[in-house]
């Protein structure tokens, strides 16, 4: 039998928990080492929706890139995550930012999609300067638009949401997931253009006043292929385990075009 430790330790070699921001919650958050974990199930994020799909495959463990404790647990009812778990007897593994920092994690992941077609040179830098996310020059100049377009292709958005900014893109900054609270290093860095997700109002002010580009490719696009790492990296460590890795899809849904007003 193998257990829930053994693929914690594993998870911890590949994006290590003590590398976690000082705010995260990640780690082993339900459950206990010496629980069974020959059927792991993943996903992005631990939803009612996921763990029914994990229950449904017979799973005995969780692995999830978002922590499902993360504010205050201030009240525990049937239908909140933590307690479907427990009553299910899954354990549950959350990664969170050792993978958005650890190298093969996901912004290496989204720098491998995107070198080719926008021509990225070298990694040179960090969107905050500490580790998270990247820097690169692109060899060929682009616009706003055109770049909303490649990204939007790319990454499978339904709607990339975009400001432009007053030059020609070539230095471009990207860091997974909601951070745009990195805007300001990038504007500091001189890049041309800076691509995340969960975008809010005022940092589309920031972005204009600096002549920047942004570009919001959605929390879930930026960082659903989280899902993927893990099932590659576990069925590489551990062959004859079951690995289920199946997507919930994006939890937003849209509605566009028009000229709005
Ligand atoms: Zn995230």
């Amino acid at each position: 039998m193998r257990t829930v430790g053994e693929i914690y330790k594993e998870i911890d070699r590949i994006a290590p928990f003590c590398t976690q921001e000082k705010w995260d919650n990640s780690g082993l958050l339900v459950g206990d080492r010496t629980m069974p974990a020959d059927r792991i199930y993943i996903s992005l994020d631990i939803s009612n929706e996921s763990i029914e799909a994990a229950k449904a495959a017979g799973a005995q463990l969780m692995v999830s890139h978002h922590p499902v404790i993360f504010s205050p647990l201030k009240r525990l009812g049937p239908s909140d995550p933590v307690w479907q778990l427990a009553a299910a007897n899954i354990a549950a593994i959350c990664v969170h930012t050792p993978l958005d920092i650890a190298e093969g994690g996901i912004n290496t992941r989204l720098y491998d999609m995107l070198r080719e077609a926008l021509s990225l040179g070298e990694i040179i830098g960090s969107a905050d300067g500490r580790g998270f996310g990247w820097i690169a020059e692109s060899g060929c100049g682009f616009e706003a638009e055109e770049l909303a377009v490649v990204l939007k292709d790319i990454l499978g958005c339904s709607v990339v949401r975009y400001c432009k900014g007053n030059r020609t893109i070539r230095k471009i900054a990207l860091c997974g997931g909601s951070s745009s609270t990195f805007l300001e290093d990038v504007i500091a860095e001189g890049c041309d253009a800076f691509i995340t997700g969960d975008i809010k109002h005022d940092r589309w002010y920031t972005a204009r006043n600096a002549g920047i580009a942004l570009f919001d490719c959605g929390h879930y696009h930026t960082e659903c292929m989280a899902q993927e790492i893990f099932a590659e990296k576990l069925r590489e460590a551990f062959p004859d385990a079951e690995i289920i890795c199946e997507t919930q899809g994006d939890p937003v849904s849209y509605v566009w075009g028009g000229a709005g007003r």
